[in-house]
């Protein structure tokens, strides 16, 4: 069997893993820059590990499970939300109420507000929404449609965003919303050592050891079944798995992607890594917006992604559907956390608009792997399959789509040779 695989992103690396793994095939990986990784690539610069905007790897997630199963290395530590975190609420400066202690003693909430939030977390671990509802359905009838929201309902909204990336919670499923805060908060995330290019790393490893053959600067131009256009060239093949992204689907098949998941929605943040040689005397480890989709987070606390004695910093703005964000508001929100941090800065990224996912998980679903009904032909990626969220959503999908070619009758993958 010949088998190809379109994007040398994470779920892409996966998907070969799996084909490959199976025995008996011959994959090959076409990428069409000219490293490895994509989205979940790590830039080195000064030392400094800067991965696209902040990312974690959930604990709970199949993402973790596959790549332990696979003795793919991820060597990083659970942050710990201590004193140094903050929860930010009309500009000031609360302790983050990370667990039920905190939550009664933080200044966060007053009086009967710290008895409303309490019971809010409650929700928050142990409800199960309607299937049709979304975040917002669940907010508003858990907490009603008020004017103005409570801040138990701003601290669960902020909840929702960091575990999620996300500020679309009124078309995102609640259920799996909650899902995502459970992985988040129950057995929490891992910042990786050097960055997530460990990840990558670790997959083309496993990927060469088993055969796989990867061609980097190898842009596909044109898929149809058991046929692929690379770089001026047709190659034949018995199936293909597609982890790029929606539009280049469409424009590799053909196949209009409206007709098959209605109102994908791209969930897309603004991200300022601050690279520092030193910390200013106040400097927060985190904080996140309450009424404000802010994220600050100093991932070299946690994990190895600074020199000695430096020390690197993610701020980010969850953006909503059409929202553009300006630099100066992420700088306002490390003035709050950090003030003074432009004296201690060795250099600063803005990357103003990143996909940090390709749909989000709506109750209507994502595309399933074989939905372009392309025989021979499936998707994989953070937007498709019914698992998982982010890398989780990747991995769940390229597995699925690789099993999914792999089990093919074997006239459906001939068709080739027809
Ligand atoms: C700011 C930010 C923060 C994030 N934080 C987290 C987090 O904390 N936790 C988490 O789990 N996930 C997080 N993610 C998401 C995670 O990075 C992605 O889910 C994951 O990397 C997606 O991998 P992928 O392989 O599906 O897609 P991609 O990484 O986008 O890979 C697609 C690849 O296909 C290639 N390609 C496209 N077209 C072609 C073509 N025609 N021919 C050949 N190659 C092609 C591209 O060059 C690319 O390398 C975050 C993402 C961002 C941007």
């Amino acid at each position: 069997m010949d088998y190809i695989v379109v994007g040398g992103g994470i779920a892409g690396l996966t998907a070969a893993c799996e084909l490959a793994g199976a025995g008996g095939a011959r994959v090959t990986v076409y990428e069409q820059s000219r490293k490895l990784g994509g989205r979940g690539g790590t830039e080195t610069r000064d030392g400094f590990s800067l991965n696209h905007g902040p990312h974690a790897l959930y604990r709970n997630g199949i993402a973790h499970r596959t790549f332990t199963e696979w003795k793919v290395r991820v060597a990083g530590r659970v942050p710990r939300l201590k004193g140094d975190a903050y929860a930010v609420l009309g500009g000031g400066l609360f302790a983050f109420p990370a667990d039920p202690v905190r939550l009664l003693t933080s200044g966060l909430f007053r009086g009967l507000e710290k008895w409303s939030a309490a019971r809010a977390f409650q929700w928050l671990m142990g409800d199960t929404p309607k299937a049709s509802a979304t975040v917002s359905d669940w907010l508003d009838e858990k907490f009603g449609v008020r004017e103005r929201p409570s801040r138990a309902r701003l601290f669960l909204e902020a909840l929702f965003r960091v575990s999620t990336y996300s500020n679309a919670l009124d078309t995102m499923s609640a259920r799996a919303a909650l899902q995502q805060v459970r992985f988040a908060t129950k057995n929490g995330v891992l910042y990786l050592d050097g960055g997530w290019q460990m990840i990558v790393a670790g997959l083309a490893d496993r990927a060469a050891s088993l055969g796989v053959r990867v061609e980097t600067g190898a842009a596909v131009e044109r898929v149809e079944s058991g046929r692929v256009r690379v770089a001026g060239r047709d190659v034949v093949c018995d199936g293909v798995v597609l982890a790029v992204t929606p539009d280049a689907v469409e424009s590799l098949t053909g196949v209009r992607m409206a007709g098959l998941a209605p109102g994908l929605t791209q969930i897309r943040a603004a991200c300022l890594d601050l690279a520092m040689k030193s910390l200013p005397r106040q400097a927060a480890v985190f904080a996140l917006g309450m009424d404000t989709p802010f994220y600050f987070s100093r991932h070299s606390a946690t994990a190895r992604l600074a020199p000695e004695g430096a020390h690197l910093v993610h701020v980010a703005k969850y953006l909503r559907t059409g929202e553009r964000a300006q630099r100066e508001e992420l700088e306002r929100f490390a003035d709050l956390a950090m003030p003074a941090w432009r004296q201690h800065s060795t250099f600063a990224r803005y990357l103003p608009e990143l996909a940090v996912t390709h749909a989000v998980v709506t109750p209507a679903g994502r595309p399933g792997v074989d939905a372009l009904n392309l025989p021979g032909v499936t998707m994989a990626g953070d937007w498709v399959g019914a698992e998982g969220m982010l890398v989780d959503g990747a991995v769940a999908s390229a597995r699925a789509a690789a099993r999914k070619i792999m089990s093919a009758p074997a006239q459906e993958r001939k068709f080739a040779a027809a």
